[in-house]
């Protein structure tokens, strides 16, 4: 309604940022590089490109700002397009992966970081904008911290950077209050914005329920439930914030506090203040944005409001209100595993600096506790010091693929903020040859080429281009967006409920012939397409409704992209002369060569990698307990807990993969890193 958006415009005149908006827009005019830094909801994400936008940096450009989540990205388009009073998606829009919400009036673009490196490589200048502003560069997220080299790299040399524009490209880095001094340096010692706020004195609580044995339980679950009924029961009006890792962990918290609180009287008064019941709401990435709306309005009066939410609530978005925090101590995150040679991810303790993060937000508005369930001793002992930035613990193949395609190809030497180790590079580089992107000596093939454009891991993009050379996408790209969303399959928590899904997720893996667990993805996927009432099916055969609407768009985009490579002379051609039936499992190795395993003895399997790991087939998949009848199979991804897992498993022959296979070895990555150091 009309007043409703007379308050958030006139609420935004009580954020920090207000009163310094005409010497922050005078900062960005007169240098390149600015770096901005204030306390979390100072107004930094939504404020500044309304300043720069009223100040007519709009006129000669966009203004893009990138986020390292795709739900921030979106939930803060929101924002601001009610705050302009405009529609989502005209004047102000979005895009992440997947979802693409802007127009040709777009001028303020929020995106995901990954977004802004693919314009980069259509534009390396970016000269549709004017303004270019990385949001949450504290958080360290690969793409981020790539981006950050990249422009600090196109201003060294200065007819690149002003190339086809009339007014020099502007570029803003925000950031937490950490690190500033680093990002200025790196930036060549450009000027710091700080925006000056005051924050509340937080008073935090160590627990006794989690301690230094306790980092691989995942009993934290309904310790914080326990906690946030206390303070329910015990404490003051004020709303609750809950951390915990994921979206299932956060259904589960969120049923234990439906059920319990329903056995709580709350018709009692603590110092006049009633609170008489709670409302619960979870936050997650993949949630409907309908839903996630919810988290910023204010509760009813005499209601206390409980937000359970992943570390997106720790700096990405700002919930006002929030008196009292009950920090769980761990979080999910991609990590790569040396055990097992991939990316991984896995639920870690949190850094302390990310645990002071967390208890901040408790002390926005006036004093507030943060109640910790782990223990003093937890945090000394489990809890490093700062948060690994992630360029230095993930996988780099697709942004060293990135780099190589935007003729940066001495890799190591890139300007990176914090470099890499040198093995973890080497190890992208091969994975990039054996994937064909590169050639020997470390430049893009053509078909590198076409794989960069694919927003999707290379093995898999490698699986879809084979197929696309055969003409049998229809049966990859299905399977490649069932790959590409949340998980399809419902596990209801009822035990009797659970094995009614079983038996019909069973059924499904039959119907599309068994023992394939990619078959049955690309079964479920058609079988919902083709069904009258797909939503009604999906309630019926126990499948996420949403995921597969998801699914469906994903593959009518990555089709998209596949049709315009096509279109490209050079795209190769090849034929099949092997039995056709078993075409759709051969392109699936094209791609996961690289996670081939041979079983060695009983249910145990044996990787050949060169990593050698012993895993086991996860019992979510079809092939699960008919192990005796299988010799070599390939998998999608692993889980591992106190075992290794394979997932989305399909058995092949060792003639597929016969000529794959030495390369996984016989790769001089020295002659492959020689050129990049050229
Ligand atoms: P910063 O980037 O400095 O952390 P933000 O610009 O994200 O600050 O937040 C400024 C204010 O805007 C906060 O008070 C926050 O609660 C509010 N806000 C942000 N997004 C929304 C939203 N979708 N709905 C309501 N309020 C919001
Ligand atoms: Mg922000």
């Amino acid at each position: 309604s009309k007043s409703a958006r007379w308050d958030s415009k006139d609420e935004s005149k009580h954020l920090p940022i207000y009163q310094h908006k005409h010497n922050l827009i005078q900062a960005v005019k007169n240098s390149t590089f600015l770096v901005v830094t204030g306390e979390t909801g100072s107004g930094k994400t939504t404020q500044l490109p309304q300043y720069l936008h009223e100040a007519g940096f709009c006129k000669k450009g966009n203004i893009g700002i990138t986020q390292p989540r795709r739900v921030a990205a979106i939930t803060v388009a929101q924002r601001v397009a009610q705050e302009m009073q405009c529609t989502l998606g005209r004047e102000v829009g979005y895009q992440v992966r997947f979802d693409d919400c802007t127009s040709q009036d777009t001028v303020v673009k929020y995106m995901t970081d990954g977004c802004l490196l693919r314009e980069i490589l259509a534009d390396p200048g970016l000269s549709q904008y004017s303004v270019v502003i990385l949001d949450e560069v504290h958080e360290r997220s690969l793409n981020t911290d790539i981006l950050l080299g990249l422009l600090k790299k196109l201003f060294s040399s200065p007819a690149k950077a002003s190339k086809g524009r009339s007014r020099p490209l502007k570029v803003v880095v925000m950031s937490a209050t950490l690190e500033t001094d680093k990002l200025s340096a790196f930036l060549g010692n450009c000027p710091v914005f700080t925006i000056p706020g005051r924050t509340f004195p937080v008073t935090c609580m160590f627990g006794t329920a989690v301690g230094p044995k306790d980092t691989e339980s995942t009993g934290y679950v309904k310790e914080v439930v326990k906690m946030a009924l206390d303070v329910h029961s015990s404490e003051m009006a004020g709303d609750i914030l809950v951390f915990l890792t994921g979206q299932s962990e956060i259904e589960r918290a969120c049923d234990l506090l439906f059920e319990k609180a329903e056995a709580i009287d709350y018709r009692y008064d603590v110092q006049d203040q009633t609170v008489e019941g709670l409302l619960i709401l979870p936050l997650y990435g993949s949630m409907p944005t309908d839903q996630q709306r919810q988290i910023f309005q204010p509760p009813p009066p005499g209601i206390r409001k409980c937000v359970v939410a992943t570390n997106i609530a720790a700096t990405s978005l700002t919930i006002n209100g929030i008196k009292y925090i009950i920090d769980s101590g761990f979080v999910k995150q991609l990590n790569h595993n040396s055990r097992v040679g991939m990316d991984i991810l896995e639920v870690v303790p949190i850094s302390k600096s990310e645990a002071q993060q967390r208890a901040g937000r408790a002390g926005r508005t006036s004093a507030g506790k943060c109640f910790r369930i782990y223990t003093k001793e937890f945090w000394e002992k489990c809890m490093p010091e700062y948060t690994v930035p992630e360029i230095q613990r993930t996988s780099l193949t697709a942004v060293v693929l990135t780099l190589k395609c935007l003729g940066i190809h001495d890799v190591i030497r890139f300007p990176y903020l914090d470099s890499p180790e040198e093995r973890f590079i080497l190890e992208a580089l091969k994975q990039l040859f054996q994937f064909d992107a590169i050639d020997r000596r470390g430049r893009v093939t053509q078909l590198g080429e076409l794989m960069v454009e694919f927003p999707l891991h290379p093995g898999l993009t490698r699986a879809v281009l084979k197929a696309a050379s055969l003409s049998c996408q229809d049966m990859l790209l299905p399977v490649a967006a069932m790959l590409s969303v949340e998980n399809i399959f419902i596990r209801p928590g009822h035990p009797d409920k659970q094995k009614e899904a079983d038996k019909i997720h069973r059924a499904l893996a039959a119907k599309s012939g068994g023992m394939n667990d990619f078959a049955t993805l690309l079964t479920v996927f058609q079988l919902c397409k083709s069904s009258d009432r797909p939503s009604e099916w999906c309630r019926q055969n126990w499948i996420h409704w949403r995921a597969l609407k998801s699914a469906f768009s994903v593959e009518t985009q990555l089709r998209e992209i596949l049709l315009r490579l096509q279109q490209k002379r050079d795209f190769p051609v090849e034929t099949f002369d092997g039995n056709k039936g078993e075409l759709f499992r051969q392109c699936l190795c094209t791609g996961y060569f690289t996670n081939v395993a041979r079983r060695s003895v009983g249910k145990v399997f044996c990787t050949m990698d060169g990593h050698g790991s012993m895993v086991q087939i996860h019992p979510s998949s079809s092939l699960f307990d008919q192990e005796a009848e299988l010799n070599w199979v390939i998998f999608h991804d692993v889980l591992v807990t106190s075992r290794v897992y394979i997932r989305t498993v399909c058995p092949i022959r060792y003639d597929w993969v016969k000529d794959l296979l030495p390369k996984l070895h016989e790769v001089d990555v020295y002659e492959l890193s020689s050129v990049a150091r050229e």
